[in-house]
């Protein structure tokens, strides 16, 4: 499958792609996951991105179109793959849709997972994601702790707070969702593709996303 995963920080888009990666091998492309790899190895494109991505800001549509463009062309995409926090400005969607017309690829669908915003508050606040970041399985200290306070349950790393996980900073991604990204629904309604799930259950969201696709 290829599909879009749209919905504000907190929606449980990673959760989501996971479990929907479990299903058919599809690969989940996660901008949030190869920036905060790159801000640990400490590559110029981690350095150029970590500042933004403190402050809860969007990291630059040019450096994001520099990641993506070489990842779909990536052999393991051709399964089909679920981006998971790309596109999230309209620049960056207008480009994607150029870069997919020119590699003959078709999506299926922008799922757009509406959570209500209290949810996602709580969610964010209590949220634990693994240090190794090769792993970066995410828990919630209130409804998926880890079995070991404070220690991955897959790999026996540390789990944190993120840093952009303070209150300040999620009000700030919440803002920016709002103004951003959450034009995106129109974009995607307008070009047929939408799909927008009301749950706060991702296995709600998935078998919806399943008889959706008629798999
Ligand atoms: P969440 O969806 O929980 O906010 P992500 O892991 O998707 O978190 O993203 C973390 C941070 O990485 C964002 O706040 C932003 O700074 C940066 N980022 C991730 N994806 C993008 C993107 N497509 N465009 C711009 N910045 C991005
Ligand atoms: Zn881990």
């Amino acid at each position: 499958m290829k599909l879009i995963l749209l919905g504000a920080p907190g929606a449980g888009k990673g959760t989501v792609a996971k479990l929907l990666t479990a299903i058919d091998g599809s690969v989940q492309i996660s901008t949030g996951d190869i920036l905060r790899g790159a801000v640990k190895d400490g590559t110029e494109l981690g350095k150029e991105a970590e500042g933004y991505m403190k402050r809860g800001d969007l990291v630059p549509d040019s450096l994001i179109m520099g990641i993506m463009g070489k990842r779909l062309q990536e052999p393991d995409c051709a399964k089909g793959f679920l981006l998971d926090g790309f596109p999230r400005t309209i620049p960056q969607s207008e480009a994607l849709t150029e870069m997919l017309t020119k590699l003959d690829i078709k999506l299926d669908m922008a799922v757009n997972i509406d959570v209500p915003r209290d949810v996602i508050l709580d969610r964010l606040c209590t949220r634990r994601t693994c240090n190794n970041q090769d792993c970066q399985a995410i828990y919630n200290v209130k409804s998926m702790p880890t079995k070991v306070e404070g220690i991955c349950d897959k790999c026996g790393s540390p789990v944190i707070q993120r840093d952009d996980e303070t209150e300040e900073a999620i009000s700030h991604r919440l803002e920016t969702y709002n103004e951003k990204t959450a034009p995106l629904i129109g974009f995607y309604e307008k070009a047929g593709l939408l799909k927008s799930i009301t749950g706060t259950s991702s296995d709600v969201v998935v078998a919806a996303i399943k008889s959706e696709l008629g798999i």
